[in-house]
């Protein structure tokens, strides 16, 4: 059987049945309040900017998924490709414009750019 839990990067998934959520990269990037990420998660990051999901990647349930039709699940041209860099350089202003309609909203610029901070740290 295949182990869901050893995937984890911050070891969030305490058990089959049980997760630490204080510890899940989607919560340390899209919810957590925080001006900083605790350093312990610094090394653990693996690059991911907004959201995690590497246990949905590896749920032996997901090979029973099927692909979308849903467009707004379409991604915003432009911004698959774009490097460190340039996310840490966009405007406020640009990343409200770009991201109106998006959950990354959520986080905020401010949320991304603390993100941005916590994987150059690694
Ligand atoms: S989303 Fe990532 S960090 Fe969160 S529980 Fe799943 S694998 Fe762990």
């Amino acid at each position: 059987m295949y182990q869901v839990h050893r995937r984890c990067p911050t070891d969030a998934i305490v058990s089959p049945t049980e997760i630490d959520a204080g510890k899940c990269i989607s919560y340390l990037t899209i919810e957590l309040k925080d001006a900083l990420i605790p350093g312990e998660f610094h090394e653990k990051m693996e690059g991911w900017l907004f959201g995690c999901d590497i246990c949905q990647d590896v749920c032996p349930w997901n090979r029973f998924s099927k692909p979308h039709a849903e467009p707004s699940f379409t991604p915003i041209p432009g911004i698959l490709n774009l490097s460190l860099k340039e996310w840490e350089e966009m405007s406020e202003e640009t990343f409200n414009q770009t991201f109106k309609n998006s959950p990354l909203k959520r986080a905020k610029w401010k949320g991304i750019q603390r993100n941005i901070k916590a994987i150059k740290l690694m």
